[in-house]
């Protein structure tokens, strides 16, 4: 599975379609979010400015290379990119966090197509994490840094070194 975290983590909630477009994931070993593809930043900044506590809070959005597919990562207590950045696979891009409209710390990881609201997709089929309430393990540790990897997410497969920042 593909998940912004390394390790151990939480789903806390489902991926429901349009009554919930994306998956809630807390972060057990870290707090850190990182990259799930390789791609540019096309959001990174607070839903809105002027009230913290709306939507996603501070979060950002990334294109992965050669589609229109835009990964969310919502509810973030810092963003560390910034729009036009190209990341990659494992990046750190943001520390979880509870802003937004959000009762506790934790991720909103979805993927909506150009970016739009209500183009969501099936994360939990993208990303090979259980659209089911449990504990589960990425497999990604700082250890495997430089080791060769091939993912297929989206359909789009992905060949490149594992590193960590
Ligand atoms: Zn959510």
């Amino acid at each position: 599975m593909n998940s912004p975290y390394m390790g151990n983590f939480r789903v806390t909630q489902e991926y429901k379609g349009s009554a919930h477009d994306g998956l809630d994931l807390v972060g057990i070993d870290s707090k850190e979010i990182h990259s799930t593809v390789n791609g540019i930043v096309k959001i990174a900044r607070w839903e809105n400015d002027a009230d913290h506590s709306q939507g996603f809070g501070q979060f950002a959005a990334i294109c992965a290379d050669n589609t229109d597919d835009w990964y969310y990562y919502g509810h973030l207590s810092e963003i560390r990119v910034k729009v036009g950045d190209h990341v990659k696979i494992t990046d750190v891009i943001g520390i979880e966090g509870s802003t937004g409209n959000s009762t506790g710390s934790h991720c909103h990881y979805c993927v909506r197509t150009g970016g739009v609201k209500g183009k969501h997709k099936n994360i939990s089929e993208i990303s090979g994490i259980p659209n089911a309430l449990g504990v589960y393990d990425d497999g990604y540790r700082p250890e495997t840094n430089g080791t060769q990897v091939t993912l297929t997410i989206g359909g789009v497969t992905y060949s490149g070194e594992l590193f960590r920042k």
